[in-house]
Formats: structure tokens, sequence, C-alpha cells
């Protein structure tokens, strides 16, 4: 049976600063090693001082995933030696003195299944690497400190997946978690990367490493799934050891046997106390958490009778759903979901569009309301929307200036109906015996109005006429 289990790494990009010391946790942007101070290249001396605001938002993630929270937490040194790692240790969490990481045992679920979470802990991201031309046969180098000792948590799941599809799902889900949480951007390039484990039936445990994007991780299990099943067939030895992605080739390369976790001969951070977690900021930060998407879900569904799958594109993506929140009321909130998940999407689809676009939650709900008080039809909303992330002009200036008035004026309505009538004879005719024609003539009044007739009125009166032939 083949087992996957995931490592994740996700950077708390939300936060200030680092994990020990002052510098920026985003260090996007900056010049080669500009954001980095004698703690985070690891100068001897140098001491850290823990962020607390990182214990929060890691232990928020630990609820929010349902783990256990400890009350008293530990840092572990994890010592080896690699160009990125300028301390030669990295401060991370291990549950050898029982458990001291910041959340164990949790549980999520991916579309009925139940997926594990065995630990998350806080650690440091090392720096970063980059070589000229391709890992393996590059002469050069180049070191970039700025990204050492920004605010990690890892979450590492048991082997609960049993193919690439569910691991897909389960990021994604995990991706939108952390973002409603408003503790990281996962959309942010390497703010959330996936380690795996795979194995099948008979089969060592291989891990994956050096994966960029969930795109590639899954190409990567979908290849080492079937290397291992191609060595098994043919009785060849499946050995543990870790293996990189080369994400030019798409294949997986031997990297080194894994290493056990004596190897890396952690001991207790002598320079971070034991941490306690008082109970009362816990209670705080549950009382503060935001509500799940699970949770916002049902509510769309039951208080304002939204269609399921209306419902879970709206309360999966933050976006959408603070939209959502501020611009609908009791009667047009059903208007309000239609507008974002049919029409606004396609306009704001990009983390840039939605940087750019000068809609507010006020426009959506005036756009939601003209549309209920028959000012403008629903056909016309996705110009208006469009104009509107464009300029962020008002409905009323927009209705007015691409002359988008609805035609619901009975009397308006009655003289293009009566013209119809007199140059459609023939139809009108037809549509006694056979009511069905009767969409044809709604369609000329459609025409003749540039498609602002109101369309049930339309109907209506058309009905009424005809019979009165
Ligand atoms: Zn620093």
């Amino acid at each position: 049976m083949t087992k996957i289990g995931l490592e994740i790494h996700c950077q708390l990009t939300k936060l200030e600063s680092k994990l020990f010391c002052s510098c920026k946790a985003d260090y996007r942007g900056f010049e080669p090693n500009t954001n980095i101070c004698p703690v985070c290249i690891g100068l001897p001396g140098s001491l850290p001082r823990l962020n607390k605001k990182a214990i929060e938002r890691a232990t928020v993630i630990a609820m929010a995933l349902n783990c256990q929270t400890p009350q008293k937490i530990a840092f572990f040194r994890k010592n080896y030696f690699y160009p990125d790692l300028p301390k030669n240790f990295q401060i991370t969490q291990l549950n050898i003195y029982g458990p001291t990481s910041i959340g164990q045992e949790g549980k999520i679920s991916v579309e009925g299944k139940e997926v594990r979470i065995r630990r998350i802990q806080i650690e440091e991201d090392p720096g970063r690497l980059i070589y000229e031309g391709s890992s393996e046969r590059t002469q050069i180098t180049l070191v970039d400190y700025n990204r050492a000792g920004t605010p990690l948590v890892e979450i590492v799941t048991e082997p609960d997946f049993e193919n690439p599809k569910q691991v897909r799902l389960f990021l994604n889900i995990l991706s939108d978690l952390l973002e409603n949480l408003g503790v990281s951007d996962p959309s942010l390039e390497g703010a959330m990367r996936a380690d795996a484990n795979v194995s099948i039936e008979g089969g060592s445990k291989v891990e994956i490493k050096n994966i960029n994007s969930f795109y590639d991780l899954e190409k990567a299990l979908q290849f080492e799934l079937t290397r291992q099943q191609s060595l098994a067939e043919r009785k060849i030895e499946i050995i543990q050891e870790t293996r990189h992605w080369d994400d030019r080739r798409k294949i997986t390369i031997s990297a080194r046997s894994k290493e056990g976790e004596e190897d890396y001969r952690y001991f207790l951070e002598g320079d971070i106390p034991w941490v306690v977690i008082d109970p009362q900021i816990v209670a705080r930060l549950k009382k503060d958490m935001p509500e799940s998407i699970s949770s916002k879900r049902e509510r769309y569904i039951k208080d304002f009778d939204i269609p399921s799958q209306v419902a879970d594109v709206l309360s999966s993506d933050k976006f959408y759903s603070d939209l959502f929140e501020q611009a609908h009321n009791k009667t047009n909130a059903k208007e309000v979901a239609n507008l974002i998940t049919t029409d606004l999407m396609g306009f704001v689809d990009t983390k840039e569009k939605r940087k750019e676009s000068k809609l507010t939650a006020k426009h959506l709900s005036d756009l939601a309301n003209a549309i209920i008080e028959n000012k403008i039809t629903r056909n016309s909303s996705k110009t208006v929307l469009q104009t509107i992330v464009k300029t962020g002009k008002s409905i009323s200036q927009i209705i007015s200036e691409f002359d988008l008035g609805h035609v619901s004026d009975e009397k308006e309505l009655t003289r293009v109906i009566e013209e119809v009538i007199k140059e459609e004879s023939n139809a009108v005719e037809e549509a006694k015996q056979k009511p069905e024609t009767i969409n044809y003539l709604v369609g000329k009044v459609m025409k003749k109005t540039k498609g602002k007739a109101d369309a049930t009125l339309t109907l209506n009166l058309l009905k009424k006429k005809i019979a009165e032939q």
C-alpha cells in the first residue's frame, strides 16, 4: 500500500521580525545580505531573543489543526553543517522530553478523509543558496542570509495519504486555512514548502526534498511512485534515502543517505529557557480566532440559502469572504454572493489584480441593491463590475455613463411590445397555438431595449397583449 507523509514548512509572513532578532521577517526585496545582524548570522557571543508573537501565531495554527498544545515548550539545537546555516545549527523543537513542541496529535479532514497531524514545531528558516547554473554542475554557489532566522512553523503529518491527488487537496485546504487565520500569505514565493516521504508495500521510506511548488510536488510524487514500483517489479531493493527533485529534468535524484535523528546531535538550546504557555493567553487566542472556513460555509448555506458550491468558493478564499462579510445584508446576501462568484472572480484572479482593484464592499452592496430594485439588469452587472474594478466609479455614475438603466416602466415597455406585435404578426399568430414562440418575441423586445427590459415583466405583458389580439 502506498503511504505518503508530508513535512510542510510555513513561514509566518505576517510577523514583523525574525524568530530570534529584530531583522525583518519579510526578507523579500532586499539586496542580498542586507537584512541580517549578529544574531541571525550566528556571530560568536550573540544571543537569541525569542519572538513572543511567533509563539502566539504557532499556537493559533496548532489549535486550528485540532492539536493539543502543551503547557511548556522547549527549543533544541539541531546540529548540521550546511552553507545556508551560518550558526552550524538550527534552533528547532523536538519531543524527546515529552510533548514540548507547540502542537501534537491534530487532525484535519480532507474531503471526508481524516489526515492526522503528528506534530507542529517552531523553527528558524535557513538562508538561501543561489547556484550559477544547475545545482550539480555549478562552480559557484552564492549565499544570501536575508532569510536566515525567518519564523517557520513545520507541520508534520502521519503517512496518511494514499495518492498524490490527496496530497494536493490537503495542501490547498491547509493553504486556505493559514491564509484565513491571517498568519501567513501562502502565495508569496517560498512561503509554503513541502517535503514528502513516500513508500510502497514492502519498500523503505524515501524522502523527497527541494520541491518548489505544489504543482512540482505532485509531479515529484508521481515520478517517485513509478520509480519505486518499477524497482519492486524487478525485485530490486528500495533503499532508505533522501532524493532531490530536479525540476528541470522532472526526476528525483539520490542526494545522500538519510540521516537519523542521532546524526543531528540534538540538545536543549541553552540560550533559550523553557517557555511556559500561559493558559489565559491561550484562552484569549482561542476567543480571537477567526471563524473557520467550514463554519463560514455552513453559515452561508443556512442563513442565506446560498448554494453549496457558491458557499465553497466564497468561504475558502479570504479575499472573497472578507468582501462578502462587509458587503452583504439580510436582503442582498444571495445577490452579493452571486456577483462575487460569477462576475467578479474573473477580474481579480491574481494577487496583483486584487491589489490594483478599486472595488470596495460598498460598490458590491450598491450593485446588488440596484439589481434587486430593478434599476439594472443582471446581464449588465458584469460590465459594471469590470468598470468599478478599473475606475472605482460609483454605480449610479456607471449606469448613466453606459446608459444601462433598466426598462421596468410598464408604459415604456408596453410601447415597445406594441411595436413588436405589429412587426411580428406571424409570430404572434403562431404564439397563440405554440406558447414557446413567445420566447422569440421576448427576444425581439430585448433587442429593441438593448437588453435592458425586465424579463419577467416583458413576458407577462406580452402574454396579456397576445391574449387581447
Ligand atoms: Zn537578525
